[in-house]
């Protein structure tokens, strides 16, 4: 398959394999941090890891939004479906999260509440217009990949003089979460020596944004694409700025990525949304400015502001080592309900419930390393 396969040769693949190892020093580890959910991914199912020296080591980041998603915003989800009699429609992974004690919008779904899965934020538009006496709620949650659809929707509904449709606006933007982890002073965070940075989420506002993890935390930044030899390439590019003590952005994805992303989407974004002063991750708390609100402009399409759902912070569940995975401080394997009380069919916490959470991946393609 043209422009895929290029991508996924295996002689290309050990010839980088040989360049890391070639230039790796045997003297230090490398900690690499792999922001991307969709890296993780990548990295677990073509088995990147042993294709590395032993003192490079890849970490996992926080950059799956079903992961990030705190319990609380399930939790008010839920509310918005149960207590408000709302039609509220969501993306697939979203439905499986547990939120309080162990319920999710599936089971919400099962005691009568009206759930719908949809593949994007047109469907839940085209729901709100086929029940004009329901009132039609879209879950939105992603990085900045996934906010130029929801500010296109909430804009045609508000051109087409849509009344009964509304977005729970839970978009979260990359950077601030970039800084929150390297501004993370808990004792067991991660150390990190560079970041493999997000890819897709860089073809919407580029690589300028990561701009200062270099100059403020010294810290390289290589944006990488999703497949096996980018990420490979990246990581090289990574070793050799450390070995050189330099940090820079540079940008592996050329094909996609540029230093200013996409304008257009950007002023989309900007036309509908403004920044949160402050929004809680799952395992990494509170952090400012880092996720996106409806304007006052589009004030009539902001669910928060049609229907009152408090919001109250709920600790993960007893043994869940969710959020320390998601900092970067532990892995899949160092949770005891791993492979047994928590699986891809019945989760405890988020990182098990998308195919792009650390834990789900190394359930589908690691585990039997351990
Ligand atoms: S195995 Fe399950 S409970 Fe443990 S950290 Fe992963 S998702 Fe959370």
């Amino acid at each position: 398959m043209k422009y895929v396969d290029e991508f996924r040769d295996a002689t290309l693949g050990r010839s980088l394999a040989r360049a890391i190892a070639a230039e790796v020093s045997s003297r230090r580890n490398y900690h690499l941090m792999e922001f991307c959910g969709g890296h993780t991914h990548a990295i677990a199912r073509h088995g990147i890891p042993d294709l590395l020296p032993a003192n490079v080591h890849l970490i996992h980041g926080p950059g799956c939004p079903v992961c990030v998603l705190p319990i609380g915003r399930i939790d008010s989800a839920i509310a918005l479906a149960l207590d408000h009699g709302v039609i509220l429609c969501t993306y697939g992974d979203v439905l499986r999260v547990p939120a309080s004690e162990r319920r999710s919008l599936l089971q919400a779904r099962a005691a009568g509440a009206d759930v719908r899965m949809v593949y994007s934020s047109l469907d839940a538009l085209r729901i709100a217009r086929e029940n004009p006496d329901r009132e039609v709620v879209f879950f939105a949650i992603g990085f900045e990949t996934t906010t130029p659809p929801t500010a296109a929707v909430l804009r045609q509904a508000k051109a087409t003089g849509v009344k009964n449709f509304t977005a729970f606006c839970n978009h979260v933007l990359t950077p601030a979460a970039i800084r929150g982890i390297l501004d993370s002073t808990a004792p067991e965070g991660a150390r990190l020596d560079g970041i493999i940075g997000p890819s897709h989420v860089s073809t919407v506002i580029g690589s300028r944004p990561y701009e200062f993890v270099a100059e403020e935390y010294h810290r390289p930044v290589v944006i990488a694409g999703f497949e096996p030899l980018d990420v490979m390439q990246s990581i090289l590019m990574l070793i050799r700025q450390i070995n050189a003590g330099q940090a820079e952005v540079e940008n592996e994805f050329t094909r996609a990525v540029s230093r200013d992303g996409n304008p257009k989407a950007q002023a989309l974004i900007a036309e509908v949304l403004e920044p949160r002063p402050a929004f809680e991750w799952r395992g990494l708390g509170s952090i400012p400015r880092s996720a996106l609100r409806i304007n006052a402009a589009y004030g009539d399409f902001d669910t928060e502001r049609r229907f009152p759902i408090p919001y109250r912070a709920v600790p993960d569940h007893k043994g869940c080592e969710c959020g320390a995975i998601l900092r970067g401080a532990k892995e899949p394997r160092n949770c005891r309900l791993f492979g047994t009380a928590c699986t891809p069919e019945s989760p405890v916490g988020s990182c098990m419930v998308s195919s792009e959470g650390a834990c789900a991946a190394h359930y589908t393609y690691g585990r039997h390393r351990d």
